[in-house]
C-alpha cells in the first residue's frame, strides 16, 4: 500500500509516429508496383530507339538523365537508357541517326531528378533511414517516460515526501505496541527539527538507525510515520530497487540517492529491506553479488562521507539482521539498532484499537479478550483480523462487528478458512477427533504447558482439526522442560491414534516436523542435551547455501546430535502415551463430545475433563459403519 506511488508515465506511442511509419511502409511498397518508370512506356533497346527516331515518326524525344523517352503522334511512348558517359545526341548520332532526323524532332532536356518520379525516388532513398529514426525516438521517449530510462539508469528512485506540509498520511499515533522504537524515531525527528538542542550539549546523533523485527511488526510503518512527522525531505526506497540488471547501477543510485539528500537536508532517507543489498559480502556463489558488494560499499562510502553538520539520517529496516555485512552496524554507520519485536499483550491491545478506529464495533466486543488470545501476531496479522471481521460481519449482514465475528475471524487468521467442501468419513472423522483430544488432554496435563482454549474438528486449511492453547502470561525464556512438555503436546495426537484402534494415519505429519524442529533446537541451539553439553552446533550459513562453509562439527558428533534428537522425541512420545493411558476415560469424553459439537470451548473442556460418563467408541463398529 503505497500512497507515494510513482506518477503513471505516459508510454502510449504518439499517433503520429503511426502516420509516418504508415506513409513510410505505402510508399516502400510502392516502389515494388510502380516496376518500371513512365507509365505504360514500352522499354525498348537502344539499337531499336535510334531506329524509331531515324524513322521520323516520333514527335518529341525526351532527355531525363540517363532516360530516353520517346512520344510518338499517337500518344504511344518507347523508352531505354544511353551510356552514362556520353550526351543523348551523340548516342544517336553514333547508332546512325542523321542531323535531319534529329531537327524533324522536338527535344527536350529534362533536369535530371525533376518530378514526381524523382521526388518519389528521393523519399524511397531515405526513408529507411528515417524509419529508424522514428522507431528510436519513439523507444527513446518512452524509456525516458517509464522512468527507468538509460539515461536514469543511475538516479535513484527514491520517492519524496514529507515536504511543503502536505498533511501526512500516516503518524506516530497510528502505530501502537511498538513504543521503544517510536521513541526511537520521534527522537530522529526531533533531532531533525531542532539540531541545536542536541549539538548544545555537544552530542552528535546517530547517522543510521537499523530497524530489526519480524515481518508485519510494523517497521515500514514507522518509518512512514517519521515521513508523515518530520516535516523535512523524506527519501524512501527499496533496497531491492538498487539492484538491477545493469552492472553498476545500484551504486550509482546510492551516490544519487545521498547527492540529493545532501542537497535537501536535514533529510531522512529510508531503505526498506536493506538485507536486498546489505549481505555479508564474500559469501556465497553467484553473479549477483558483485553488483550488490559494490552497492553497499558505496552506501558504507556514502555514509562514512557525512560531515558531522550534514543533517541527513538513514534509517533502514530489515527482518533479517542476522544476514547483514558486520561493516553496516559498525559505529559511525548503523550505529543503533532498534528490535521491533512482535507486541505484547497490551501491545496487542493497543494495535487492536488503533485499527479499529475507522470500524463499527458492537459493544460486546471485547478487544482486550482478543489481545489476550493473539499471542505471537505481528501488527500486521492484528489488522487483518480485524479487517477479517469486518468482511465476516458484512457477509451475515450484522450492523456491527461483535465478539462473534472477531473469535471467528482470529481461527479464520491462525488455522486457515474452513474447509466444509472436505467431507470425512465417519471412521476419519473419530481418528481426527481422538487425535485432536490426544493433544488436548496432554497439553492440559503437563504442569508447564499452557491451558487448552480450543478443540476443533472443523477442517481448516491444511488442518483436519486443530487445538488451540492460550498462554496466561506472556513468556520470555522457556526451560528444558517447557519444551520437553510441549514436545509431548505435540506427539499427544499420534499417541492417541496409537492408542484409539492401533492404528496411525498421515494426519501427524505436521506435528512430527514441529516436533522435531523444537528437539533439534534444544540439541543444537540451547545446550540442552546432557551427552552433547552446551556446545551449539549450528552452521552459519548466512541465510543461503553456501558450498565453501565447512559443517562445524565431526561427523561422529553429527550421528550424536541425530541420535540425542531422536531419544527426546522418543522420551516425549512414551510419556504422551503414558498421560493418555492414565486418563483415557477423559481423552473418550473429550473425543466423544468432539464428534458431537465439533468444537469444545474452554469450559466445556473442563467439564469433560472433570469427569462425567465416559463412553469409548469401540473401533470395529465404528469403522465398519
Ligand atoms: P514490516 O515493514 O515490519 O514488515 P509493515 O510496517 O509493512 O510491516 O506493517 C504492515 C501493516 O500492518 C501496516 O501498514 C499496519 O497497518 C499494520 N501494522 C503493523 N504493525 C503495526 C503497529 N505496531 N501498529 C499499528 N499497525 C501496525
Ligand atoms: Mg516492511
Ligand atoms: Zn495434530
Amino acid at each position: 500500500m503505497d500512497e507515494e506511488a510513482d506518477k503513471k508515465p505516459n508510454r502510449r506511442i504518439p499517433w503520429w509516429a503511426f502516420a509516418v511509419i504508415g506513409v513510410i511502409a505505402v510508399l516502400t511498397l510502392s516502389q515494388f508496383v510502380r516496376g518500371g518508370s513512365g507509365g505504360g512506356a514500352e522499354e525498348v533497346s537502344l539499337r531499336t530507339f535510334a531506329l524509331e527516331v531515324q524513322a521520323g515518326q516520333a514527335e518529341r524525344l525526351i532527355v531525363e538523365g540517363d532516360q530516353l523517352t520517346l512520344e510518338r503522334a499517337d500518344g504511344s511512348k518507347i523508352e531505354s537508357r544511353k551510356e552514362e558517359s556520353t550526351s543523348a545526341l551523340e548516342t544517336l548520332q553514333q547508332l546512325g541517326v542523321t542531323q535531319e532526323a534529329l531537327q524533324k524532332i522536338e527535344i527536350e532536356i529534362e533536369k535530371e531528378g525533376s518530378g514526381f518520379g524523382a521526388t518519389l525516388a528521393v523519399v524511397l532513398g531515405i526513408a529507411p533511414i528515417l524509419f529508424f529514426v522514428v522507431i528510436g525516438f519513439v523507444i527513446f521517449r518512452q524509456m525516458r517516460n517509464s522512468g527507468g530510462g538509460l539515461l536514469n539508469i543511475g538516479k535513484s528512485k527514491a520517492r519524496l515526501t514529507g515536504v511543503n506540509g502536505v498533511k501526512p498520511s500516516v503518524v506516530f499515533d497510528d502505530v501502537a505496541g511498538i513504543e521503544e522504537a517510536k521513541l526511537e524515531l520521534q527522537e530522529v525527528v526531533e533531532f531533525l527539527k531542532t539540531p541545536e538542542k542536541f549539538a548544545r550539549l555537544g552530542a552528535h546523533v546517530p547517522k543510521g538507525v537499523l530497524l530489526v523485527g519480524p515481518p508485519g511488526t510494523g517497521k515500514t510503518l514507522l518509518a512512514r510515520a517519521a515521513a508523515g512527522e518530520s516535516g523535512v525531505p523524506f527519501f524512501s526506497i527499496s533496497g531491492s530497487e538498487f539492484v538491477e540488471l545493469f552492472v553498476g547501477a545500484g551504486a550509482s543510485r546510492v551516490r544519487d540517492l545521498f547527492e540529493k539528500a545532501k542537497a535537501a537536508s536535514p533529510a531522512i532517507i529510508f531503505i526498506d529491506e536493506i538485507d536486498a543489498v546489505g549481505r555479508r559480502r564474500g559469501v556465497g556463489l553467484g553473479g549477483g553479488n558483485d553488483e550488490r558488494e559494490q552497492t553497499l560499499n558505496q552506501i558504507l562510502v556514502e555514509m562514512d562521507g557525512f560531515e558531522n553538520e550534514t543533517n541527513v539520517i538513514v534509517v533502514a529496516a530489515t527482518n533479517r539482521a542476522d544476514v547483514l555485512d558486520p561493516a553496516l552496524l559498525r559505529p559511525g554507520r548503523f550505529d543503533r539498532t532498534v528490535m521491533v519485536d512482535p507486541p505484547d499483550v497490551a501491545g496487542r491491545e493497543a494495535i487492536l484499537r488503533v485499527h479499529a478506529r475507522g470500524k463499527v464495533l458492537s459493544p460486546d466486543a471485547d478487544l482486550s479478550a482478543i489481545a489476550k488470545l493473539t499471542a505471537g501476531l505481528a501488527g500486521a496479522d492484528l489488522e487483518n483480523l480485524l479487517n477479517e471481521a469486518g468482511i465476516l460481519a458484512a457477509r451475515t449482514g450484522a450492523s456491527a462487528i461483535g465478539s462473534k465475528e472477531l473469535n471467528a475471524a482470529f481461527e479464520r487468521i491462525v488455522a486457515g478458512p474452513e474447509r466444509t467442501s472436505r467431507v470425512l468419513s465417519a471412521g476419519e472423522r473419530r481418528i481426527v477427533a481422538y487425535h485432536e483430544a490426544g493433544h488436548a488432554l496432554v497439553m492440559e496435563s503437563m504442569p508447564n504447558t499452557d491451558p487448552v482454549h480450543k478443540i476443533s474438528i472443523i477442517s481448516r486449511g491444511k488442518a483436519l482439526g486443530y487445538t488451540i492453547s492460550l498462554p496466561e502470561t506472556e513468556r520470555v525464556l522457556r526451560s528444558k522442560e517447557t519444551f520437553e512438555e510441549e514436545i509431548a503436546g505435540l506427539l499427544g495426537g499420534r499417541a492417541a491414534e496409537e492408542l484409539n484402534c492401533g492404528g496411525i494415519t498421515t494426519g501427524a505429519a505436521n506435528d512430527l516436523e514441529r516436533a522435531t524442529a523444537l528437539a533439534r533446537a534444544m540439541v543444537t541451539q540451547y545446550g540442552m542435551s546432557d551427552e552433547l553439553g552446551l556446545r551449539t552446533f549450528t552452521s552459519n550459513t548466512n541465510g543461503f547455501p553456501d558450498w565453501t562453509q565447512r559443517q562445524e562439527y565431526a561427523e561422529g558428533t553429527a550421528l550424536k546430535i541425530d541420535e540425542q534428537i531422536s531419544g527426546i522425541l522418543e522420551r516425549a512420545y512414551e510419556r504422551a502415551k503414558a498421560t493418555l493411558t492414565e486418563r483415557w476415560d477423559a481423552v473418550a469424553r473429550l473425543a466423544g463430545g468432539l464428534l458431537e459439537q465439533e468444537t469444545l470451548e474452554r469450559p466445556e473442556i473442563t467439564r469433560l475433563l472433570d469427569g462425567g460418563a465416559s463412553a469409548d467408541i469401540p473401533c470395529l463398529e465404528e469403522s465398519a459403519a
